[in-house]
């Protein structure tokens, strides 16, 4: 197979798996999606809170927000 064609593959087939998404992405959204993965531990038990434009992970404690500046 064309290297660059197998690339483009792998990497179509990464997209595919990795369907999760963190709190900068909700951020740039403007709109809540979930399930929302934690920065912190990889669980998906993370809420979002539209008042403090912040996402909160019961498994670990961790505020999104912070993980990311
Ligand atoms: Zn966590």
């Amino acid at each position: 197979m064309h290297r660059l064609e197998s690339n483009i593959l792998h990497h179509a087939k990464k997209q595919r798996e990795q369907r999760k998404y963190f709190i900068n992405d909700v951020l740039n959204a403007g709109y809540n999606i979930n399930p929302l993965t934690c920065l912190n531990c990889n669980s998906q038990e993370v809420t979002f809170n539209q008042h403090l434009n912040d996402a909160y992970c019961s498994e670990c404690g961790t505020w999104q927000d912070e993980s990311i500046k």
